[in-house]
């Protein structure tokens, strides 16, 4: 296919203007154009699906580092959010679906244990009351609290925010009446990723016809 030569050779030809935008995707405060998918948050922190070279989607990123990965020439960008990138002297649009130029294996392991994971997995849920926040927002609850030999796992971490968490304190979850856990923490796997896709992707028409094939 053509597409990566000219992905490669569009990259050498504006390789300086790029590392102006790749500055810019990286710290963030770039000037941005136009409505994001998710009303209120940053084109910068929507959610990016992410395809492998053969199409099947792999995974969820941001945008910042779709945007990353794009101007590195790893993946090309398949739809786009609507909002656009206005940095140095590129117009770059902000992707809503990239795909990676190389295949890549995707292990069906579990991912790398890390509160950015454990927020993906809750999708940014208080997995106690059930309000969505932004990442800074949230905190990471031990469902066992450690006090009490709870261990940091994907079994005993949940997102959580922090009026539920300072409420919690360090009773055990049978002692609160009106505490729940939403659902099982479980640990995140391909069918994690595949199953937050989905949830995600049912709701955009740009996703849509990537994850049901
Ligand atoms: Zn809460």
């Amino acid at each position: 296919m053509s597409l990566g030569k000219a992905t490669v050779h569009a990259r050498k030809q504006k390789s300086l203007a790029k590392c102006h935008a790749m500055h810019h995707a990286h710290h963030a405060q770039s000037h941005l154009v136009g409505e994001g998918r998710t009303r209120g948050s940053s084109p910068m922190q929507t959610p990016v699906l992410v395809l492998n070279a053969s199409y099947e989607p792999i995974n969820i990123c941001g945008a910042r580092r779709a945007l990353v990965l794009v101007l590195k020439g790893v993946a090309r960008t398949e739809e786009e959010q609507g909002a656009v990138l206005h940095a140095a002297q590129v117009r770059m649009p902000m992707p809503s679906v990239i795909r990676l130029l190389e295949y890549r294996r995707i292990p069906h392991q579990t991912r790398a244990l890390s509160r950015k994971n454990i927020l993906l997995r809750d999708r940014n849920t208080c997995q106690y009351c059930g309000i969505v926040l932004t990442s800074g927002e949230l905190t990471l609850d031990h469902v066992l609290p450690r006090s009490r030999g709870g261990q940091s796992t994907w079994e005993n971490l949940v997102a959580c925010c922090h009026s539920c968490n300072r409420r919690k304190g360090n009773q055990l979850l049978h002692e609160l009446k009106e505490m729940k856990l939403m659902r099982e923490p479980h640990p995140f796997t391909l069918h994690t990723s595949r199953h937050i896709m989905r949830m995600i992707g049912s709701a955009d028409a740009n996703w849509r016809k990537y994850l049901y094939y």
